[in-house]
C-alpha cells in the first residue's frame, strides 16, 4: 500500500460511503473531507453558513454550488490535503462543482473517482436503518433492540436518526441524486478516472474491493 491518495467517492445516500471512508482514510492516511459533516458540524454551531444550509438539508435539496465550492477549495488548502491528499465524500454533487474541482486541483489533479454501486432498494433499506453519532458521525444500524438513550461506542455521544432520514427528503434526495450527480459518473469516466465498484454487503467485504480499485490505478505520488 503506497499511503496518499487524492479520492473522490461517489455513490447514492446509504450506498456506505461515510463508512468505507473512515476505514480508506486511515489506510491510505488521508483526511476524509465529507461535505455533509462540514454543513453539520456548522449547524450544530449555528454559524451563517449553518443557518442558510440547515433548511436546505432538511428538505434533501441541494447547498448552492457556489457555496460547496468556496467550502472545499478552502479545506484542501489546508497542509494536511495538500501534502498527504483527501478523500472526498459528498462532493462534488452537480457537473458545475466538478469542474470548478477540476481548476481548483490543476496542480495536484484528482487520482481516481470510484463509484460505489448500491441499489435503489438497498440503499432505502440502509437509509431507514441508519443512526449517527451526532458527535463523531459514526454510523450504525439499528435493529430495534437498542437500549435508549444509545450512545456511541467510539465517543460516547448520543447515536440519533438524522434529521434529514425522513421518508420525504430521501426520496427527494435519491432523485437529486439521480439528476445531478449521476452525470458526474459520465463525466469522470470520460476523463478516465472512473472505478466502479460493487457496493452490496457488509462494509468488510466491500472495503477490499475499494483498495483493491485504488491500487490498481497509477497515482502520481504526492509529493
Ligand atoms: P450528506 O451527508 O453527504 O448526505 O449531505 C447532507 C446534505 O448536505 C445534503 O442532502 C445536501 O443538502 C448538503 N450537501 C452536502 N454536500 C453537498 C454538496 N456537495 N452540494 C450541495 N449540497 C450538499
Amino acid at each position: 500500500m503506497i499511503p496518499g491518495v487524492r479520492l473522490i467517492l461517489l455513490g447514492r445516500q446509504g450506498a456506505g460511503k461515510g463508512t468505507q471512508c473512515v476505514r480508506l482514510s486511515r489506510h491510505y492516511v488521508v483526511p476524509h473531507i465529507s461535505t455533509g459533516d462540514i454543513l453539520r458540524a456548522a449547524v450544530k454551531e449555528g454559524t451563517d453558513l449553518g443557518l442558510k444550509a440547515k433548511e436546505i438539508m432538511d428538505e434533501g435539496g441541494l447547498v448552492p454550488d457556489d457555496i460547496m465550492i468556496g467550502i472545499v477549495a478552502e479545506r484542501i488548502a489546508k497542509p494536511d490535503a495538500r501534502s498527504r491528499g483527501f478523500i472526498l465524500d459528498g462532493f462534488p454533487r452537480t457537473v458545475p462543482q466538478a469542474e470548478a474541482l477540476d481548476e481548483i486541483t490543476a496542480e495536484q489533479p484528482i487520482d481516481v473517482v470510484v463509484d460505489l454501486e448500491v441499489p435503489r432498494e438497498l440503499v432505502l433499506q440502509r437509509l431507514a436503518a441508519r443512526r449517527v453519532c451526532q458527535d463523531c458521525g459514526t454510523n450504525y444500524t439499528a435493529t430495534g433492540r437498542e437500549k435508549m438513550p444509545w450512545f456511541c461506542d467510539v465517543c460516547g455521544g448520543d447515536v440519533v436518526q438524522r434529521t434529514d432520514d425522513t421518508e420525504e427528503a430521501i426520496n427527494r434526495r435519491l432523485d437529486l441524486y439521480e439528476s445531478q450527480t449521476r452525470p458526474l459518473i459520465e463525466y469522470y469516466d470520460k476523463g478516465g478516472l472512473l472505478e466502479v465498484v460493487d457496493g452490496t454487503g457488509s462494509p468488510d467485504e466491500v472495503t477490499p474491493r475499494v483498495v483493491a480499485a485504488i491500487d490498481g490505478r497509477p497515482r502520481v505520488p504526492v509529493p
